[in-house]
């Protein structure tokens, strides 16, 4: 079956009882029991919910995983997948990971769990080979990355994690299974923050963990059980909803973040424009393998910070907001915003960046409203 096809009938089927076309919101903590012991599968809503396993199912088949484990935020994931390591374990994370990957990992996991980590440049494969050491247990990857869209060779990363005996494991947030498949690139998880592409419309917050292997899967399954960190029955069927149209939004904000990318290359004001899609873009013909398309993220730089500034503060369509992936344009400068709490780490960056999440109006009305803001 096609991956639009999974998007809309994995774990989706007609309910038995009446026969909605959509997957009912069981809004319940518990289920009446027959007898004890004797029960349709569910006992507890912490523990499962039929809503729950459907967006499940359906991530699961559409990373082509084993299986998937759905948690109240991309971060309630990350967190809860940390669970799986030891003390003294030591973890690669890249030196643009997501601020809020960092700020676990440095301030949660070091501190209260003893974790050991460095950050690493993962585009250059030397420099990941030298940090993996013998405790080295997850080599953390995001391709693109965030904000300055730098692609990493998933495949070549994964061979030296494996070779180590580490997971490689993919927050796969910014391409989205449709745009990218880690677990087919030798990915042992694959994380998300389903807040973004995968709902798509910024209207919930959620995360998953895609699994490639029983033991894992029922790990953490135990693990969301025992941390409690799920979403809400509401929350899932968003996501369920948004999932169904995830191939026609991808190619719409594929097609609208090119068009944008090429408008911001040809302008004078713009001093730098990161996109994959670009033919200069260092990450290009490693982007044209492993994705379907270039995704919706563009960053670029102004010639100063106070330029950057009042772009931000002058488009109307991009509404001027964190996050990302959802229909509409979003605007944002990192360095004051999503990226303030990594100033003065590894993470830093420039000051003259500008992030957009291009959405999916008419590319026309889009670069009409970025001529006027760069005026
Ligand atoms: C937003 C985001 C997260 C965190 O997800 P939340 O749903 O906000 O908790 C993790 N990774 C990436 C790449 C993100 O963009």
């Amino acid at each position: 079956m096609e991956f639009e096809t999974k998007a809309i009938h994995s774990g989706q089927e007609p309910e038995p009882a009446y026969g909605s076309v959509n997957v009912p919101i069981y809004q319940t903590s518990t289920y009446a029991q027959e007898a004890v012991g004797k029960h349709k599968g569910y006992e507890y809503a912490r523990t499962g919910n039929p809503t729950r396993t459907a967006l499940e199912t359906a991530l699961a088949a559409l990373e082509e995983g084993f299986g998937a484990v759905c948690f109240s935020s991309g971060m309630a994931a990350e967190s809860t997948f940390f669970y799986l390591l030891q003390p003294g374990d030591h973890v690669i994370v890249p030196d643009d990971v997501y601020g809020g990957t960092y700020r676990l990992v440095s301030r949660v996991l070091a501190p209260a769990m003893g974790i050991e980590f460095d950050t690493v440049d993962l585009t250059d494969l030397d420099a990941v080979e030298k940090a993996i050491r013998e405790e080295t247990r997850v080599v953390w990857v995001e391709s693109p990355t965030n904000p300055l869209l730098k692609i990493v060779d998933i495949a070549a990363v994964a061979d030296l994690a494996h070779e180590a005996g580490a997971w490689c494991v993919v927050d796969n947030t910014f391409a989205s299974p449709y745009l990218q498949q880690p677990v087919k690139l030798g990915a042992d998880a694959v994380v998300h923050s389903s807040t973004k592409y995968l709902g798509g419309h910024s209207d919930v917050v959620g995360g998953a963990v895609v699994t490639t292997a029983a033991e894992m899967q029922e790990r953490l399954a135990f693990l969301q059980n025992a941390a409690g960190a799920v979403p809400g029955p509401q929350d899932v069927f968003l996501v369920l909803r948004g999932l169904k149209t995830l191939a026609v939004r991808m190619d719409a904000h594929c097609r609208n973040a090119g068009i944008v990318a090429e408008f911001l290359s040809g302008h004078p004001r713009v001093k730098r424009v990161y996109y994959p899609g670009l033919p200069g873009h260092p990450g290009h013909e490693l982007a044209g393998r492993q994705m379907r398309g270039f995704g919706g993220m563009v960053s670029f730089e102004t010639e100063t910070e106070e330029e950057a500034l009042e772009v931000c503060g002058r488009t109307e369509l991009f509404y001027l907001a964190e996050s990302l992936g959802g229909v509409e344009s979003l605007i944002e400068h990192p360095g004051r915003m999503t990226h303030a709490s990594v100033a003065g780490s590894p993470l830093e960056v420039p000051p003259t960046l500008v992030r957009l999440s291009v959405g999916i109006e008419h590319p026309d009305d889009l670069v009409e409203d970025l001529t006027r803001a760069l005026r």
